[in-house]
């Protein structure tokens, strides 16, 4: 049987790429993350659950013995706020990798599985709203995204070489915008669309008819729900391609047609005010999928609406309760 490892499992993405990995059967599953697992966002019995700092070279050593492939996952990273604020902390994810790769070439693992990002792309391709789709040749001349985008693309070209040099064969997929249940939602990691679920849900349970939205709202993006993530990541792990690749929706919308999904959801209408000075990344981002429908034949099979209605579904579940517990503590006067 296949020894499967992916490391971050107690992540957003990495949590339901274990889920997915479990449900088809046919290899053990080792998850590794820093985190305690009680922190995990879904955690899973039938797995070698382990908490293991993949920074370090023999953590990294001791999570990949055994194994045929291994998925790094792993980052220290969260939505545009995050690494904005923490350009080190997220370039010091390259010890992840590099280790990883070490570690995999080490124990002659037979494929090795890279999450890169559309942060890599240059941001003078990124200047208008209307942007033009991204496609893979765009990230050079480099310019990424300072940070994040530079430790993804330093990556991106770690796993080549290791590849093209020690014969390690490696896949590397250029996320764009995954959103879905059981991620991060607050804390200052979270990204847009469950950030904005989030201040909806609040909105709802307080009666507070408002929500604060960063910059204008003008600025567009395209959103990947995490199923069409898994199932991207999977096909490209199969395949021969050994050129990193898109792994995104093409479908572009503002962040206010975002918050206007999401209010018809709710079934409410909120008063906007934005937040100028905020932190916005890049004015518009679109992914070109070109490359990926040609080589895989894949294409993102879940609508923004219906990603959205799933993943406002499980916040609304998981914010409820505690709104619930609070207000029953404010009305009894007990720890307040
Ligand atoms: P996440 O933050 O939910 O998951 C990352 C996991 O890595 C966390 O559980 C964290 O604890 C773990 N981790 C961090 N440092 C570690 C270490 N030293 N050792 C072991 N584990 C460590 O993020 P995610 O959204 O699931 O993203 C997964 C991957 O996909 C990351 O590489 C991310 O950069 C990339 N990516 C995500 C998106 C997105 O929209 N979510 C977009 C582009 C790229």
């Amino acid at each position: 049987m296949n020894e499967v490892v992916v490391c971050g499992a107690g992540g957003f993405i990495g949590g339901h790429l274990v889920a997915d990995l479990l449900r088809e059967g046919g290899a053990r599953v080792r998850a590794v993350d820093v985190k305690p697992i009680d922190e995990w966002f879904q955690v899973f019995g039938e797995a070698d659950n382990r908490v293991a700092d993949l920074s370090e070279l023999d953590a990294c050593r001791e999570a990949v013995e055994g194994a045929d492939s291994v998925f790094n996952l792993a980052a220290d990273m969260g939505g545009m706020g995050f690494i904005e604020a923490n350009k080190a902390r997220c370039m010091l994810s390259v010890l992840i990798n590099t280790h990883l790769l070490l570690a995999a070439h080490e124990h002659g693992v037979e494929r090795y599985f890279f999450a890169s990002s559309a942060c890599v792309y240059a941001a003078d391709k990124q200047t208008s709203t209307d942007v033009l789709p991204l496609k893979e040749a765009d990230a050079y001349p480099a310019m990424p995204e300072d940070g994040y985008g530079w430790e993804k693309l330093f990556s991106e070209r770690m796993c080549r070489h290791f590849s093209e040099d020690f014969g390690l064969p490696t896949r590397v997929a250029r996320y764009h915008n995954v959103y879905g249940p059981n991620g991060t939602y607050d804390g200052g990691r979270e990204k847009a669309p469950a950030a904005i679920c989030r201040k909806v849900i609040e909105a709802k349970l307080s009666g507070r008819p408002e929500i604060e939205i960063w910059g204008d709202g003008e600025q567009t993006r395209s959103f990947m729900f995490v199923d069409d993530c898994v199932y991207g990541t999977r096909m490209l792990m199969g395949s021969e391609v050994t050129e990193p690749l898109n792994v995104g929706s093409a479908h572009l919308v503002t962040i206010n047609e975002l918050v206007s999904i999401v209010e018809e959801i709710a079934g409410l209408t909120l008063r906007r005010r934005y937040k100028l000075d905020a932190p916005q990344g890049v004015r518009g981002r679109n992914s070109d999928n070109t490359l990926i429908k040609e080589r895989l034949g894949w294409e993102p099979r879940i609508s923004l609406e219906e990603g959205l209605e799933k993943t406002y579904a499980w916040m609304y579940e998981e914010m409820a309760p505690a709104s619930a517990r609070m207000g029953q503590a404010v009305s009894s006067g007990a720890g307040v």
